[in-house]
């Protein structure tokens, strides 16, 4: 059992790199790629713990990426073995990107304080460590009661059509992809589920569209998806020549309902997944 999209607490996910490493391996993971949102300080903490724990570790990183207008929900892309120690050109963008996301974060904590919610910016980033996020916000808008669940928060607060919304800085999906194949690494559309399309012809046309920028891999599994979505992303694979991927995306007390490798419970994601990543 392989699990090769996870997070810690450095960027959305609540177990430490060292958790995370313990959990793979009571879960009996074969291998554990770590996956957090714009940041590299949980997967460089858990390189030393995984070795000593013989756990086949693998590089990667999520990113939220612009598709069409701003208005239009991100679209989130998986670079998986990244060149080590990541490339300067990479570290920069980053840099930049969390520049503009704790920029975007004071204006929040602003926009929520007059919308009469007491959220500062402090406990945020307190929570988030190297990248603190609309989740974060989401968390204490539920611990102080002002929601009754995170989907609340969003739907009531920081969805892109609530009124607590403030736009950052994405990169454009195109810009990300060369970023990541130029740096080494396999991109690859996370969770396609998430499309949202109203149709599969539209869906498969947008996937098209993203192979011919570039993009080289498609997460087929993932636990948010069905049976049945997961042999219509394999077919897009085969037919527009994409690499496969596969992961829980765990969270840890985040996505309570998400355990390592096997997702909801059923989800079950090939061993030569990762023999084909890395061939
Ligand atoms: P940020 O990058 O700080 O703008 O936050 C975006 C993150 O918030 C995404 O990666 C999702 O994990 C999470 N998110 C976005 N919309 C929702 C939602 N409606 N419910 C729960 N989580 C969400
Ligand atoms: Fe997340
Ligand atoms: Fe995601
Ligand atoms: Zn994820």
């Amino acid at each position: 059992m392989i699990d090769l999209h996870t997070h810690t607490r450095e960027s959305d996910g609540t177990c430490s790199p060292q958790e995370l490493v313990e959990a793979a391996r009571r879960a009996g993971l074969e291998a554990l790629g770590i996956t957090d949102h714009d940041t590299f300080a949980g997967y460089e903490q858990a390189v030393p713990l995984a070795r000593e724990a013989g756990l086949p570790l693998i590089c990667g990183i999520e990113l939220s990426t612009a598709w069409g207008s701003p208005k239009e929900k991100s679209v989130h892309l998986l670079g998986y073995f990244i060149d080590a120690p990541p490339p300067p050109a990479l570290l920069d963008r980053l840099g930049q990107i969390l520049t503009s996301r704790r920029d975007r974060n004071r204006r929040l904590a602003l926009k929520l304080q007059s919308l009469g919610c007491d959220i500062r910016i402090e406990e945020v980033e307190a929570m988030g460590r190297s990248l603190a996020g609309r989740p974060h916000f989401a968390r204490l808008l539920v611990a102080k009661g002002y929601c009754k669940d995170i989907s609340q928060a969003f739907r009531e607060y920081l969805d892109e059509s609530a009124p607590a919304y403030v736009q950052r800085d994405e990169p454009a999906f195109e810009e990300a992809v060369a970023l990541t194949n130029q740096n080494g690494g396999i991109s690859s559309l996370a969770h396609p589920v998430r499309l949202g399309k109203r149709n599969l012809e539209e869906e498969e046309k947008l996937v098209r569209r993203m192979a011919g920028m570039g993009l080289r891999a498609i997460e087929v599994w993932h636990s948010d998806h069905s049976p049945a979505d997961e042999q219509r992303f394999l077919a897009y694979a085969r037919k527009y020549g994409l690499k496969v991927t596969g992961g829980s995306d765990f969270h840890g007390g985040a996505k309570p309902g998400v355990r390592l490798g096997v997702g909801a419970g059923k989800l079950r994601i090939p061993r030569d997944v990762l023999e084909q990543l890395r061939a």
